[in-house]
């Protein structure tokens, strides 16, 4: 090559000559990979060599991630399953429909999504043909009633422990149920991760996440993953991601990596911190009920007994009070802060009335138990006698 310019060369990538090897994931920030030869685009290109072409099509921080998440999700259960890193829990949802699904074709979820999922599901497959029917999956039979009335059913989408008021579904079952009608399963697993339930392991299909939550745990990135076991969907997956663009990119993957490390003790911590408090809160004469399936008088503790490891950090509960007096008692709390999120290391306090549900029909939600007065909280990994202190201070008011 000819002597270069100074232009040319501020231009010019250097060669990376370091021969030591990075102790911790390097963040690829390239959009695309360059190729030693025309030879090795052409192979590359055409599936007969393994690389890197463009970083909407995959990114090794990227692919990393979506490994290691894949890797934890099928921990011990001898699957091999794969993962696609989204760039939320919403388009690891929409990644997953879109490639499962066709006009015409059902979803049968409950009525007690979460809020995004159930608008994702109305708005946006609605107009493509695709509808749902929502049923309460603790009445099996009416389920199984359902899925033999409606071949058109293709899917099953389910969430346990669900938002706010910690229902739970047994896996198992509906596992077997839709393997008999010949329909698939979808499961958001973001408030257990794998470290608390694993779906795979009873015969789930797909696994997604809002990685934002607990796998991240930072609050830091917004991010999703799509994990499954199944093969005879994953050029389907990929096909969605890649053309409508769904992937992650490789800063939030390398968030999420770093949140990884500590996932095992936070979220026991999370759990001991969560149980001490519904310990306390459930003999308040302050408190109506209190939502958490780690206590025994639970109506779901038999399932979460089950198929989860730990109870997890989400808790909800419901004051004797009026609107007006549980708004109060959210502002006279001091170490939990009030943000519509979840699974941060720090406490977190949420009206769902206000906030995450108030788009969603009043019926269904005193249906579901999600009344004026309730009360969620993401139980962070402080003290856990602070935590207690800082709602019992909140509640003498
Ligand atoms: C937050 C959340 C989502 C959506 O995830 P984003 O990362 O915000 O797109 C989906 N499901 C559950 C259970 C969630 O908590």
């Amino acid at each position: 090559m000819k002597k270069l310019d100074f232009s040319s060369v501020c231009v010019r990538e250097f060669p990376d000559n370091i021969k030591t090897k990075p102790h911790q994931l390097p963040i690829y920030a390239t959009s695309s990979f360059h190729f030693e030869s025309i030879g090795d685009a052409v192979d590359i290109f055409n599936g007969t060599e393994t690389g890197h072409v463009y970083s909407r099509y995959g990114n090794p921080t990227v692919d990393v991630v979506a490994t290691k998440l894949a890797y934890l999700e099928a921990f011990g259960t001898g699957l091999e399953a794969y993962g696609y890193l989204t760039s939320s829990g919403m388009s690891a949802i929409y990644t997953v429909v879109q490639a499962l699904l066709k006009t015409g074709d059902r979803i049968l979820t409950q009525g007690n999504l979460y809020g995004g999922t159930t608008e994702l599901f109305l708005k946006v497959f609605g107009r493509q043909g695709i509808d749902c029917i929502f049923e309460n999956f603790s009445n099996l039979d009416k389920v199984e009633e359902i899925l033999k009335a409606n071949p058109i059913i293709k899917l099953i989408y389910v969430e346990t422990p669900a938002n706010p008021t910690l229902d739970c579904i047994d896996l198992e079952t509906i596992s077997t149920l839709a393997k008999k009608y010949g329909v698939l399963t979808v499961v958001d697993n973001t408030f257990c991760t794998p470290y608390i339930q694993q779906p795979l392991a009873h015969g789930i299909d797909f696994v997604i996440h809002s990685t934002t939550k607990y796998l991240n745990g930072h609050g830091n990135s917004i991010a999703g993953v799509i994990i499954s076991a199944n093969p005879d969907f994953k050029k389907a997956i990929f096909s969605v991601l890649k053309l409508a663009g769904t992937n992650c990119n490789p800063f939030d993957a390398w968030l999420i990596n770093n949140g990884l490390k500590t996932l095992a003790l936070r979220m026991e911590r999370h759990s001991s911190n969560a149980l001490a408090l519904a310990q306390v809160l459930e003999s308040h004469p302050k408190i109506q009920r209190v939502n958490y399936n780690g206590l025994p008088s639970n109506p779901f503790h038999q399932i979460a007994k089950k198929q989860m490891k730990l109870f997890g950090g989400m808790i909800s509960f419901a004051l004797d009070a009026s609107e007006k007096e549980t708004l109060q008692f959210i502002d006279r709390l001091q170490l939990a802060t009030n943000a519509p999120t979840l699974g941060d290391v720090d406490t977190l306090v949420l009206h769902p009335a206000t906030s995450s549900h108030l788009n969603v029909d009043k019926d269904i939600c005193m249906q579901y138990g999600i009344t004026p007065n309730l009360i969620r909280m993401s139980i962070g990994i402080e003290d856990p006698q602070n935590i207690i202190d800082d709602v019992l201070n909140a509640l003498e008011g």
